[in-house]
């Protein structure tokens, strides 16, 4: 088993990230396999050294172990750009030139059904009219460029109406209990994630593109996140199949939250594990409070 911990250092690591951590580290060392650190630094204009040395220090004290050299993202643009440009090149992609307002607008019309994906407001599609015409149009430069979920219909020739599954197994827990076999059709996928972004204008990849590409490069078996992640799952599938890349087990986990029941985040600077550790609190202490 390998699993791994993918924190961006965009902010102090709070006690959600610790129990994610603690949970992935455990799991390997039970089975006796490997758990790996990434560091997701994809964007440049939020992540900052300072993180990325307490994110080390924090999980050392914690009592993790993890093997150098850690892979960092922004290591790795190159590898992002090469797969990119095949999609592109292979008519799974379109230039989008949407503004968020612009999105927002399409979708003020009264809409049927779902409007937010694991992204936020699922893309009604207003530039896949002139779109993935592959290789015969140039790759574009300093533009967003969005999955079609259509293309990968017709390509992977599947009718829309869902004749072709795609799956995972879930050995945790989605967010309505989700276990098991965990099946869905590129039908659902249009409706409830919609055409995302693989590349965003000013990173030339995305959270998706790269944590696939990731997770495969390190060899992850058992993918270990907060269940926020769970239905993102479903793109990370699709293009795992795309790309003929294996698919791991996942693993989401329950999210810790507040006292008021609100899920940690990272400005959530009252939480960080540092500021534990500034007052006196002891590893075991943080593992008994996320509930180990
Ligand atoms: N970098 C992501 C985060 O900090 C985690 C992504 C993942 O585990 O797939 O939320």
């Amino acid at each position: 088993m390998i699993t791994r911990f993918a924190p961006s250092p965009t902010g102090p690591l709070h006690l959600g990230h610790a129990y994610s951590a603690l949970l992935a580290y455990d799991m390997a060392l039970e089975a006796g396999g490997d758990f790996l650190l990434r560091i997701e630094d994809i964007d440049q204009s939020r992540a900052r050294p300072e993180w990325e040395t307490q994110i080390f220090d924090d999980l050392k004290w914690l009592g993790l172990w993890w093997p150098e050299p850690v892979m960092r993202q922004s290591d790795r643009l190159g590898v992002y750009h090469d797969k990119l440009r095949w999609l592109w090149n292979h008519g799974y992609a379109f230039a989008c030139s949407c503004s968020r307002r612009d999105i927002q607008n399409a979708m003020s019309a009264p809409q049927e059904g779902v409007s937010h994906g694991p992204d936020g407001l699922i893309y009604p599609g207003t530039c896949r009219a002139h779109h993935c015409q592959g290789s015969t149009v140039p790759f574009p430069e300093n533009t967003a460029i969005r999955l079609s979920i259509e293309a990968v219909a017709r390509k992977h020739g599947s009718a829309l109406t869902g004749a072709e599954t795609f799956s995972f197994v879930e050995t945790g827990e989605g967010p309505n209990g989700e276990t098991g076999l965990i099946e869905f059709t590129l039908e659902d996928a249009i409706k409830t994630i919609g055409d995302v972004v693989l590349a965003r204008r000013d990173m030339g990849t995305s959270y998706h593109l790269s944590v696939v590409l990731d997770d495969a490069k390190q060899g992850i078996t058992h993918v270990v996140r907060g269940q926020d992640l769970f239905e993102a799952t479903k793109i990370h599938v699709i293009l795992q199949r795309i790309l003929k890349l294996p698919t791991p087990m996942y693993h989401h986990h329950k999210l810790i939250r507040d006292d008021a029941g609100k899920r940690l985040a990272k400005r959530d600077d009252a939480r960080a594990i540092s500021k534990y550790r500034q007052d006196g609190a002891s590893p075991d202490d943080i593992r008994a409070w996320v509930g180990f």
